[in-house]
């Protein structure tokens, strides 16, 4: 049950949405040593406008895809959760699933979707962001919350802040300037989503993105989030 600890723990709904919110900084993380991991919660099983691949076969061009992504960032681990798309719950069994991984990995940062986001917003981003927050505080940090995992040895650990991609309130910025084409090439793997080769209409969409994150900074191109110091 114990694993060797990763600083970084990525906790995406889809396969894909990590490359959209925060490839660029775990490219970086990893040049600077960090150990990051990856939990995908749902299998993105209704994530496609084709009617004729069949969902079986889009979760497992999924998984492949997600698997390519965090090879190419270098991600130590691709943790697969494979709840159905569209049908998350912010449940005990789903807190429990995240608690756990928490304690096994012991993240000092967690990032994942803003769940605050208003009006049109994936209900899965919506319900991991919520799920993640209230995994990481107060049940992570807690003895007394599922009180199994301690009998199995998974001591309560405290993580010491969230990221959450996609804010409407961000906070704090990243200088993706030097990684941001491995994010393209992250991204670039999502063939099931983004076509065979990346748009130049959405290569520009993410460029100019990236450089309205970094207005103000003394870098050209930013990946923003609003972060959550967990100071209890
Ligand atoms: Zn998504």
């Amino acid at each position: 049950m114990l694993v060797k600890p990763a600083q970084v723990m990525v906790v995406t709904p889809h396969p894909d949405d990590a490359e959209f919110g925060v490839a660029g900084t775990v490219a970086r993380w990893v040049q600077e040593q960090k150990e990051v991991i990856y939990v995908v919660c749902t299998n993105g099983d209704k994530g496609t406008s084709d009617i004729n691949i069949k969902p079986e076969e889009l979760a497992k061009t999924r998984e492949e895809e997600q698997l390519a992504a965090a090879r190419l960032l270098g991600v130590r681990e691709v943790i697969f959760l494979r709840h159905p798309d569209q049908g998350l719950e912010n449940t005990p069994e789903f807190r429990k699933e995240l608690v756990r991984l928490i304690r096994m990995y012991r993240p000092e940062t967690v990032v994942t979707a803003d769940p605050y986001r208003r009006y049109v917003w994936h209900r899965d981003h919506r319900i991991t962001g919520q799920t993640v927050l209230d995994a990481v505080f107060p049940c992570a940090r807690d003895h007394l919350a599922y009180p199994e995992l301690l009998e199995e040895g998974l001591q309560p650990h405290k993580v010491n802040e969230i990221l959450f991609w996609a804010s409407e309130d961000s906070n704090y910025r990243v200088d993706i300037t030097a990684t941001f084409d491995l994010k393209l090439a992250a991204l670039s793997c999502h063939k099931s989503q983004v076509g065979d080769h990346l748009s130049p209409e959405l290569e520009k969409r993410l460029r100019n993105w990236a450089e309205t994150m970094a207005q103000g900074e003394d870098f050209k191109l930013a990946e923003a989030f609003h972060q959550v110091e967990i100071l209890w």
